[in-house]
């Protein structure tokens, strides 16, 4: 790892800045490396993943993984894929259900230097709406599904899906094309990000 990834990754990781906010305190949780080709940048940890500090070890993680046509040692071979999420840290669960959004304070202040130093990537998953609308700014539609449908629009640097979370599942089935154009596009946008 180069010194500057390094050094980055023990800032971040080391990083108190919302420990008076954050109900379950600081835990962040990324990885990845210069070498890697492929960057997921998801919304946050949850609380699986705050106790277990493994990113996407947990049910969305599986589907993700099923999108991907991936088992779990290739999916966290970070010479190869890195994982960076909007907000580093898990914000905790609403009383209704559900987890609170990323803390606002961490993508700007993460998110450029690692970008930047994670040099190798080529193709970068923006894994629900709040990647998307850090990464594609205005370049965003007007809604998160329509985002994902101009999905050709934002390539080759940028593919953008839905939260694999199971609250997504009727918005799955109400958008079968997800399935029958996205995800045969994403496994071979990906395979040609790693290997090509
Ligand atoms: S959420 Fe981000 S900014 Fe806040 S403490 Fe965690 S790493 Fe720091």
């Amino acid at each position: 790892m180069t010194d500057d990834l390094e050094k980055l990754f023990e800032q971040a990781r080391a990083c108190r800045l919302c420990a008076g906010v954050l109900p379950h305190g600081c835990r962040p949780v990324l990885r990845g490396s210069p070498s890697a080709r492929l960057l997921i940048v998801g919304q946050a940890p949850g609380a699986r993943v705050h106790a277990s500090g493994i990113p996407w070890n947990d049910p969305s993680g599986d589907r993700l993984r099923q999108w991907l046509a991936m088992d779990r040692d290739a999916f966290y071979d970070e010479s190869r894929i890195a994982i960076v999420p909007m907000g580093l840290c898990y914000p905790g669960t609403a009383p209704k259900g559900g987890d609170y959004p990323p803390r606002p304070e961490c993508a700007p202040l993460w998110h450029p230097p690692l970008r930047a130093a994670l040099t190798g990537v080529r193709l970068t998953l923006l894994v629900g709406s709040y990647a998307q609308a850090h990464y594609l700014g205005n370049r965003r539609r007007r809604t998160m599904t329509d985002t994902v449908a101009a999905w050709r629009d934002y390539l080759p640097e940028f593919l953008p899906l839905p939260h694999p979370s199971w609250r997504n599942t009727a918005w799955l089935k109400k958008n079968p094309w997800f399935d029958a154009e996205l995800v045969p596009a994403l496994r071979r946008r990906v395979d040609e990000a790693l290997d090509g």
